[in-house]
């Protein structure tokens, strides 16, 4: 029994709204928006952060990288989006298990 939130999710032990799955990866609405699309994009398996990454997950990262510019488009974001990945606690990282934040469309945050 895992204490970690997104493993939760990605279990439907806990409700979401997905937006996309595969073998894998989940992708899902972020609960707490911070603009007019943000969704999470993470890994089936249970990762804390990029700190934790090692080679053998070398493919498991090219497939999520390489798949954000198809989810932007899936939310409508036809002309570009922002990826957040934060690491730890001084990079702001609230749920430690690895995830790429996909934002865009309108009320898109700046950085400051
Ligand atoms: P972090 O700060 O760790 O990079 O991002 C964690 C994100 O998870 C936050 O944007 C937060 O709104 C989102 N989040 C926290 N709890 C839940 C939840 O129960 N469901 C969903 N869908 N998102 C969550
Ligand atoms: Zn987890």
């Amino acid at each position: 029994m895992t204490d970690c939130l997104f493993c939760k999710i990605i279990a439907g032990d806990i409700p979401s709204s997905k937006v996309y799955e595969d073998e894998q990866i989940y992708v899902f609405k972020d609960i707490y928006p911070k603009a007019e699309v943000h969704i999470l994009v993470v890994p089936k398996i249970h990762i804390k952060s990029l700190d934790e990454l090692n080679g053998e997950h070398q493919d498991l990262i090219a497939k999520m990288t390489l798949k954000l510019p198809e989810l932007a488009r899936s939310q409508g974001l036809d002309t570009g989006f922002r990826t957040i990945i934060n690491t730890g606690p001084g990079g702001g990282q609230e749920v430690d298990h690895l995830h790429m934040h996909i934002l865009g469309g309108k009320n898109l945050p700046g950085f400051k």
